[in-house]
């Protein structure tokens, strides 16, 4: 299988990498036409957009237009017409960043003599981390990314994709056609300064499943295959549940996404049973009603965190199997609330669904765990009927005494 994949290597300078992509494939629509366009990125810094526009009438005023395809908001720029109608603008990537290789839309507008506005034809390009000599191999519609390695690093982590995109598919068919890009970094500084240079804060591993994107940092060497199969199939299976939730996707509490990502790794992560069982036996474990919206931030919790959720997906699985877990991210979608969704899906809430997996998987003892949660209630309990019960058990007693004497 391996031989078939396609190797390419592209050699590239490190530092002040540009990017010149040659875009001239402009047309003339309504008066303007757009010659010679380029891109030129310098990953996270800048991006400079370069043009000739023709047109027939003298230009007065001209705009640079320019969003992230799956973007709302579109950013315009004036920018300068010289006399043979080439335009230059440099966008500081550094402020209003765009996230790491997304695919950018770009054209441009003009005022000509007549008053008339006129559009060009919009031009795409990807907006590529390229301060690395990036290698790149591919197999169906996987693409990994690496920079350090040799050849066998680029076919282990296709393997992993591999391995984990039919994990995920025994769990959610999704259609294998749309491309998925791995990009493996050598190291989490490497990692982290992507995602920095890319607005987001470093969690360990990132998807962009809307970009069909995953960032891993894996270092070639003898812990490099446990760290591929666990990585990026986890990775992997929060694109794959985003291609077949869709939209539904961001409705399902992070638990759930969080829980079913984890089981898809290769390789169980031997610290989480340990981690549950100190904070079972202090009493700090999370309930997962907090879980439902994010993660904690702090590390401790957010390990503790992907944990639970990994065990608590693991034993609705288990329980319900592969449908309850389906009938559950159909009932999140639908927008049922975090406690309500569970007991649409599954006849019990997840408050409840949460105890009977701490007397189930952790083998604490429900009753207790239900006497806390309604402490209030028991103690009402406790005045109202045990109080008088007691009373009468004292009364039969002495009438069993009396009972005694009269024999
Ligand atoms: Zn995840």
């Amino acid at each position: 299988m391996l031989n078939l994949h396609r190797l390419v290597f592209r050699a590239g300078t490190i530092l002040l990498m540009l990017a010149l992509m040659p875009l001239s494939r402009a047309q003339a629509q309504g008066g303007i036409e757009v010659q010679n366009a380029t891109v030129a990125v310098s990953f996270g810094q800048s991006i400079t957009f370069s043009a000739r526009i023709k047109s027939p009438l003298a230009i007065q005023q001209a705009s640079l237009l320019f969003r992230g395809v799956n973007e709302m908001v579109t950013r315009v720029e004036t920018v300068q017409v010289a006399q043979d109608g080439s335009v230059s603008f440099t966008y500081d990537a550094s402020l209003n960043v765009f996230p790491p290789f997304s695919e950018i839309v770009f054209w441009f507008q003009a005022t000509l003599a007549d008053q008339q506005t006129y559009t060009s034809t919009p031009i795409t390009f990807f907006y590529n981390d390229n301060r690395f000599p990036w290698r790149e191999m591919t197999q169906g519609n996987v693409i990994v990314h690496w920079y350090a390695g040799d050849d066998a690093f680029g076919a282990a982590a296709l393997d992993s994709a591999g391995a984990g995109m039919l994990a995920m598919n025994e769990f959610i068919p999704t259609s294998l056609d749309a491309p998925i890009n791995i990009y493996i970094y050598s190291n989490i500084s490497d990692l982290q300064a992507t995602l920095m240079l890319g607005g987001e804060e470093w969690v360990g591993g990132h998807a962009n499943p809307e970009l069909g994107v995953v960032l891993v940092a894996v270092a070639p060497g003898a812990s490099q295959s446990i760290e591929l199969e666990t990585k990026i199939p986890h990775e992997l299976a929060h694109v794959m549940l985003y291609r077949s939730l869709g939209d539904k996707y961001k409705m399902q509490p992070a638990w759930l996404l969080e829980g079913i990502a984890s089981t898809m790794e290769l390789y169980p992560n031997p610290d989480y049973a340990r981690a549950m069982e100190i904070a079972s036996k202090n009493d700090s474990l999370l309930n997962f009603s907090d879980l439902c919206v994010s993660f904690p931030s702090d590390a401790g919790n957010a390990f503790l965190a992907y944990a639970q959720s990994e065990s608590f997906v693991t034993y609705i699985r288990e329980t319900y199997g592969t449908s309850g877990l389906g009938r559950l991210t159909s009932a999140y979608g639908e927008g049922f609330p975090c406690e309500l969704g569970a007991t649409n899906a599954l006849g019990t809430p997840l408050s409840q669904l949460e105890a009977r997996w701490r007397e189930t998987v952790l083998g604490q003892n429900v009753l207790g765990v239900a006497a806390r949660n309604l402490s209030p209630f028991f103690l009402l309990m406790l005045l109202v009927l045990v109080v008088p019960i007691w009373g009468a058990f004292g009364i039969f007693i002495e009438r069993r005494k009396r009972a005694a004497q009269f024999k």
